[in-house]
């Protein structure tokens, strides 16, 4: 059994044109999905809530570029994320600004670009962005990102009530209600509650954003300060592995538009916002490998790739101990061979370079053969160990329609290597007298 998808899958690319064009390993983005995807989802959510992109999930320029067309803004958690975003065509008022770690080049930047809102995670960076802001003389909108003391069950990755780095305890700020009286240029304007990663159940998602309603509204309240702004997370997820089944998005926002609309009854001047990543970009992309050699081991069929963990860690197997396999098919005109179980590796000399275990591929898979890991829009190369074993990044592919778009160069090993210093120190070390064998 597979994954069930309810919504479109790639298939419109060409890959062995891409391939025979670009060359292997290389990441293909469909953008006709892409755009189908996300105006799925847009036409049927409440209209009061924003769409951020989260670009961890693929910050590739282009990629974001078509995402800021479609009208979604930007959520950056890096300097170069917000670099990205802006040359993608966004605005600075159109980021938002989030991450634990937050350097002082990082917050300067935002105060000087102007972005919406600075999130922020903790009450040292709370009172940095308040000095900051004093200091430059620049206005600072700041969204208290919350670990809420409740969590809500049904995410791959469960945030609230448990020990984080991520954002303020909500108890620490009960305990806190002159907290804004002591700032002196930073205005908190709001809230921010990100419940989890790789949500597959729609009331998970209509209970945590009631939830987090719920929270805003309590620490506004508590605190006194005006709820300009709401971000109520995301953490829509997107079915990868055997009996997971997609979200239903009429399902979705049939039941969340309703806790929108209650909120905007409360609050019509809210600025709501909703953070996605993998459910914007998952589907639209493609790993495509080909194949090196084929052989046995033990009785065993293994695929031995140009590419593999170092471009598609994800692939391992998200969150799990027991190996389980994105969807995979070999690409091109079926051979009419029966399926049989092949291990699908890459070049790593490590037998964690496992994209596919015990796959269903065809018998006659052979050298030259090219490979595609469905699915792989999201947390690709960009969460992946790209220079192990040096093999550099792969090249990125955005398809429209029947036209190709190189969107990255695969690094090559000048590139690499001219990111390193050598110097070479052998005749500073003091030499050693050979030791002769005995
Ligand atoms: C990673 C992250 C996202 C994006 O998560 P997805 O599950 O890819 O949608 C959004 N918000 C925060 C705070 C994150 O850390």
């Amino acid at each position: 059994m597979t994954a069930t998808p309810s919504r479109p899958t790639p298939g419109s690319a060409d890959l062995t044109a891409v391939a025979e064009e670009f060359g292997t390993p290389v990441y293909v983005y469909d953008g006709d999905v892409l755009a189908a995807n996300y105006r799925a989802l847009r036409e049927r959510l409440h209209p009061a809530l924003g769409i951020f992109y989260s670009l961890k999930a693929n910050p590739n320029v282009s990629i974001c570029g078509l995402l800021h067309s479609l009208g979604a803004n930007a959520e950056v958690s890096s300097l170069t994320e917000l670099r990205t975003a802006l040359a993608a065509g966004g605005e600075p008022q159109d980021v938002l600004f989030l991450g634990p770690g937050k350097s002082r080049d990082e917050l300067v930047a935002c105060l000087n670009s102007g972005v919406r809102a600075i999130i922020v995670e903790s009450l040292p960076e709370l009172a940095l962005v308040d000095e900051l802001a004093r200091a430059t003389g620049r206005p600072a909108r700041v969204v208290l990102r919350v670990n809420p003391s409740f969590s809500v069950k049904g995410s791959g990755l469960t945030m609230g009530g448990k020990p984080r780095q991520f954002g303020i305890d909500e108890q620490q700020l009960l305990d806190a209600p002159d907290l804004c009286a002591g700032l002196t240029t930073a205005r908190v304007v709001g809230v921010q509650v990100y419940m989890g990663t790789r949500i597959l159940d729609e009331g998970t998602i209509v209970e945590n954003t009631t939830r987090i309603f719920e929270l805003a509204e309590r620490l506004a309240d508590r605190l006194g300060f005006p709820l300009e702004l709401v971000d109520v997370g995301g953490g829509l997820g997107v079915a990868y592995f055997e009996r997971e089944r997609d979200l239903d998005v009429e399902v979705l926002t049939a039941a969340l538009n309703p806790v929108v609309e209650a909120f905007v009854q409360r609050h019509p001047a809210t600025d709501l916002v909703m953070e996605l990543g993998r459910y914007l970009v998952a589907l639209c992309g493609t790993y495509v490998a080909r194949v090196r050699y084929v052989k046995e081991s033990m009785g065993e069929r293994f695929a031995v790739a140009d590419g593999g963990t170092n471009h598609h860690m994800a692939a391992v197997g998200i969150g799990s101990f027991v190996k389980r396999n994105f969807p995979m098919r070999k690409v091109g005109p079926a051979s009419g061979a029966e399926d049989v179980p092949w291990n699908v590796t890459g070049p790593l000399c490590t037998p964690n370079d496992t994209i596919g275990k015990a796959v269903p591929l065809p018998a006659d898979l052979a050298a030259g053969d090219l490979v595609a890991v469905d699915r792989s829009g999201a947390y690709g190369a960009t969460a992946s160990p790209v220079h192990f074993l040096s093999h550099g990044y792969p090249a990125e592919v955005l398809t429209l329609g029947d036209e190709s778009f190189l969107v990255r160069h695969a690094d090559t090993p000048d590139d690499l290597l001219s990111r390193q210093v050598f110097h070479d120190l052998g005749a500073r070390v003091a030499p050693t007298e050979a030791v002769a064998a005995p």
